[in-house]
C-alpha cells in the first residue's frame, strides 16, 4: 500500500490579518484569479484518479472543501503521520513573476534527496508526453535548494517522503490562465501528474514492501 499525499497550497479567501496566505492576482479587467483556487481544482482530479488504482491511498494535507488557508505546521503533521518509505507528497502551486510574462510548469524537488528527483524525472516525461497538444512551457530545470523562505519548500524540508512542489503554471499569465481554465489540459495534467507517480510507486515503492 502506498499513500499520495495532496498537498494543496495557500487557500483563497481575503482575510485582511494574512493575505499572504491567499496569493492572488487582479487583471486589468478586474477579473481575481486566486492560487489556492486553482491549486484545489487541480488536486481534486488528482485526487479522483488516484481514488481508482489500488493498492493506493490518497489524502489531503488539507480540508479541501474550505477555502482557508491550512497553516503549514498543520499540514506538515500530517504528512510525518505516514510512514516516510511507502508515502509520497504531492505539492500543488502555480506561480506569478514579477513582469507577468512568465510561463510553464515547473517542478520542484530539494537537493539530494535522490527519491524525490526519481519522482521528479517519471512526473515531467509524463507531463511533456501528454501536454505536448496544448501551448504549454516546460522548466523543468529546477532542483532547488529546500532552505528557501517559501513555505512550499519548507514542507519539503521538514518531511521525509520523497516530495514534489509543482509549479502549475504562472495564474498571472493570461496565456496560462487559460489553460489553467481548459478543463481538458487540466485533465491531461492530473493525468500525468497520477501516471508518473505511479511510475514512481511501482519501481520504488512496491519493492520497498515486498522486502
Ligand atoms: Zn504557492
Amino acid at each position: 500500500m502506498a499513500i499520495i499525499i495532496i498537498d494543496p497550497g495557500h487557500g483563497f479567501v481575503e482575510t485582511s490579518e494574512d493575505e499572504d496566505n491567499s496569493p492572488s492576482y487582479t487583471y486589468q479587467n478586474q477579473e481575481t484569479v486566486y492560487e489556492g483556487n486553482y491549486n484545489r481544482v487541480i488536486a481534486k482530479k488528482v485526487q479522483s484518479i488516484f481514488k481508482t488504482i489500488e493498492g493506493i491511498k490518497v489524502v489531503y494535507s488539507v480540508d479541501i472543501n474550505s477555502n482557508e488557508d491550512t497553516p503549514l505546521d498543520d499540514r506538515i503533521k500530517v504528512v510525518n503521520r505516514y510512514n516516510k518509505k511507502t508515502t509520497v507528497l504531492l505539492s500543488l502551486h502555480s506561480g506569478t513573476s514579477s513582469l507577468h510574462d512568465e510561463r510553464g510548469l515547473e517542478l520542484w524537488t530539494s537537493i539530494g534527496r535522490v527519491r524525490s528527483e526519481k519522482l521528479s524525472r517519471n512526473i515531467s516525461i509524463e507531463m511533456m508526453d501528454n501536454l505536448k497538444r496544448f501551448d504549454s512551457t516546460f522548466r523543468f530545470d529546477y532542483i532547488h535548494n529546500v532552505y528557501n523562505r517559501d513555505s512550499r519548500f519548507k514542507i519539503m524540508r521538514k518531511t521525509k517522503c520523497p516530495s514534489i512542489s509543482f509549479g502549475n503554471l504562472f495564474y498571472d499569465n493570461p496565456k496560462d490562465l487559460m489553460l489553467l481554465k481548459n478543463n481538458d489540459f487540466l485533465d491531461e495534467l492530473a493525468i500525468s501528474i497520477v501516471e508518473g507517480t505511479m511510475e514512481f510507486v511501482n519501481s520504488s515503492i512496491k519493492k520497498i514492501d515486498e522486502v
